[in-house]
Formats: structure tokens, C-alpha cells, sequence
């Protein structure tokens, strides 16, 4: 039994839109002109139908054969028929239709499973990685910005003016050790939700920084220990960390979505995958190696880092005592710990 639903069609010729509507009959999608509308009906075989992504942004297009597309008019009622059509299932639907895709996976499952004996996971993830295209960096970004916007975070309580003096001088910082080949980011500022963020920042995919008032008010007045702490947080960015962990943790997913071009079900995933994922003691290290590189640009010691890694210390302990927890998310930046390695490390740059 199939409902139908009311969509924008596209005949990939002119570029004027007919009112339809969308059947699913069998293994064919049929698009019908709506009362008024005087097109001749459609039937695509469903192999043939390219699938939007689904995102919790964004409207939803499918591809149709010869330039042909039907747009949603409401993307919850589009989500919500596609659902009832089986579309959650969309690349192992795909992956029986379109052997050449199977075929590849299966290269890409192989090799990647031959390199991870040879050489490890963090260096197949790195690859996989360079895979992934970026934009879906940014759709798994805006994911897990949205999901922590709704169970971790707050609105920021700072003032504007506070807010623009500390992302004019990150920009300005970035600039300058990075001239010419700047790296894309975005500022974020948000106030964490019954203490459980505290002070903190966090990178997600795609480049964007999320920074907590609480990490901006525990040592008033110096903004340079908050810019160490963005430094490090562009580390991340540069580096595609979150997105190397994401890899790493479901290496045979992302083969798969390499292959089909179908990051749906994994960009879904992410906000659950990240809040449990920590970064290895290597990411650490480049990204506090950015961070020392960025504050060496615009002269600021790195022995900043060290008074704020014991700020933190001292926020830690007083959460212990009042029994609450400081562990939110994995990838967040207190949940790193200043181990005496790192503490040594900033002593060290600050002297040389
Ligand atoms: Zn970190």
C-alpha cells in the first residue's frame, strides 16, 4: 500500500516547475501531474532515482534520468514518505541494484582491511578520510552542532562586543601564521547547559569551533590563554581529526559510503559516535603543536597554556568535589587531559 505525496517537478527542460504527485508502486516511482498541471505521467524505475541525503538541514531534491528532479514542498511530510518507501535502508537498497558499487566496495572493504594489518587504523583512516569529500565534513558539522545545541548547550551570555574582541583576534592570529593559505573556520560562542560543558571548546567536522563563556571567564581578562586554547582547536580543524575518529570507528561504513557516494546513514550517526570518541595522544600533540605555532605568529608566550591548563586543574577538581561529572564529550577540550607531557611541552616552546 502506498500513500502519495505533493512535489515540485522539474522535467529538465525548462526550467518551470509542474505541481505533482509521487507514488511508489513495486519498484517504480510514479510522478502524476497534480489537478491543473497537464504534463504527461512519469514512471522511473526506483534504480534509476538518485535519493537525496538525508540532513537535518536543507531541502530534498532527487535526480531523475535525462536532467528530470522532484523537489519536496515540506521536508518533514518528503521524510516522513520516504521513510513509509524504505529509504532508510538506502545504500543496501542501492548496493543490490548497482553491482559496479558493490564491486567497489569490496576492493576498497579488501584493501582496506589488507593496509589495516600492514599499517594500522590511523593511517587507513587517513586515507579514507582524504576520501571524503569535504562538504560532508560541514553536513556532519552542522549534525552535531544541532544535537549538542539541544542537549549540552546554551546561548551565549557574553557580551557582543567580548565575543567580536576575542574572534578578531583568532582571525587575526590565523592570518598570520597562516598567510595566503588560510584555513576555513567559523567561531561559535554558547554557554554550557547545568554544568556539564564548563569551560571548554570543541572542533567539529567542517571547521567550526565551538568556545563555552565559562572557558572565556576562567582567567579574566586574558584573552590570550582563550586564543592557545583556539589554536589547538584549529589543529583539529586542519587536520580533519573528528573526522579521522568518525573513520576510524566505522572504517567499513565509510569504505562503503566512499564507494556509493552516500554519506546519509553516517552523517546521522556522528553526534552519537563523537560524544564517545576521544582523540589519540598523537592528535593532541599536532594540535597543541598548532596551537604553539599559532601564538608563536602575533608573540604570545605559550607559557599561557601552562597557568590555564592549571586553571583547569583546579575547575576539575572543584567539580569532583561537587559530584558532578566533566566527562560531556569526548572530543571536547577539557576532557583532554593536561598530562605532564603536555605541560612540558608548552614550558618547553615558551623558552625556545
Ligand atoms: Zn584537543
Amino acid at each position: 500500500m502506498s500513500s502519495a505525496l505533493d512535489a515540485r517537478f522539474f522535467d529538465g527542460r525548462s526550467s518551470r516547475p509542474h505541481a505533482a504527485r509521487l507514488h511508489v508502486q513495486g519498484d517504480v516511482l510514479t510522478i502524476t501531474p497534480a489537478p491543473g498541471e497537464d504534463f504527461a505521467p512519469l514512471r522511473v524505475p526506483l534504480a534509476q532515482v538518485r535519493w537525496p541525503e538525508r540532513t537535518r538541514h536543507g531541502g530534498r531534491i532527487a535526480q531523475l534520468p535525462q536532467g528530470a528532479s522532484v523537489q519536496a514542498l515540506d521536508v518533514a511530510a518528503w521524510d516522513e514518505w520516504a521513510a513509509q518507501q524504505g529509504r532508510a535502508e538506502s545504500w543496501v537498497v542501492r548496493a543490490q541494484q548497482n553491482w559496479r558499487g558493490v564491486a567497489l566496495a569490496l576492493v576498497l572493504l579488501v584493501a582496506a582491511t589488507a593496509a589495516l594489518y600492514q599499517w594500522g587504523l590511523p593511517w587507513v583512516a587517513r586515507g579514507v578520510t582524504a576520501a571524503i569529500p569535504l562538504r560532508v565534513d560541514a553536513m556532519v558539522g552542522a549534525e552535531v552542532l544541532a544535537s549538542i545545541d539541544e542537549s549540552l548547550l546554551l546561548p551565549s551570555a557574553l557580551p557582543p562586543a567580548d565575543q567580536e574582541r576575542i574572534r578578531r583576534a583568532f582571525a587575526q592570529m590565523v592570518q598570520t601564521a597562516h598567510p595566503g593559505d588560510v584555513p576555513s573556520w567559523k567561531l561559535e560562542f554558547r554557554r554550557g547547559r547545568d554544568k556539564k560543558l564548563g569551560p571548554n571548546a570543541l572542533a567539529l567536522p567542517g571547521g567550526t569551533i565551538v568556545l563555552t563563556d565559562e572557558l572565556v571567564l576562567l582567567m579574566p581578562g586574558n584573552d590570550e590563554a582563550v586564543l592557545g586554547v583556539l589554536g589547538h582547536e584549529l589543529g583539529h580543524v586542519r587536520l580533519r581529526h573528528a573526522m579521522r575518529q568518525l573513520v576510524q570507528v566505522s572504517a567499513v561504513g565509510f569504505a562503503v559510503s566512499v564507494a556509493f557516494g552516500d554519506y546519509g546513514t553516517l552523517i546521522g550517526s556522528a553526534p552519537v559516535l563523537l560524544a564517545a570518541l576521544g582523540y589519540s595522544r598523537d592528535a593532541e600533540r599536532e594540535a597543541d603543536a598548532e596551537s604553539v605555532r599559532l601564538m608563536r605568529a602575533v608573540g604570545i608566550s605559550p607559557r599561557v597554556m601552562v597557568a590555564f591548563f592549571e586553571a583547569i586543574e583546579r575547575w576539575r577538581s572543584e567539580q569532583k568535589r561537587a559530584g558532578l561529572d566533566d566527562d560531556a564529550i569526548g572530543l571536547a577540550f577539557s576532557s583532554h587531559p593536561a598530562t605532564a607531557e603536555r605541560i612540558a611541552f608548552f614550558k618547553d616552546a615558551a623558552v625556545n
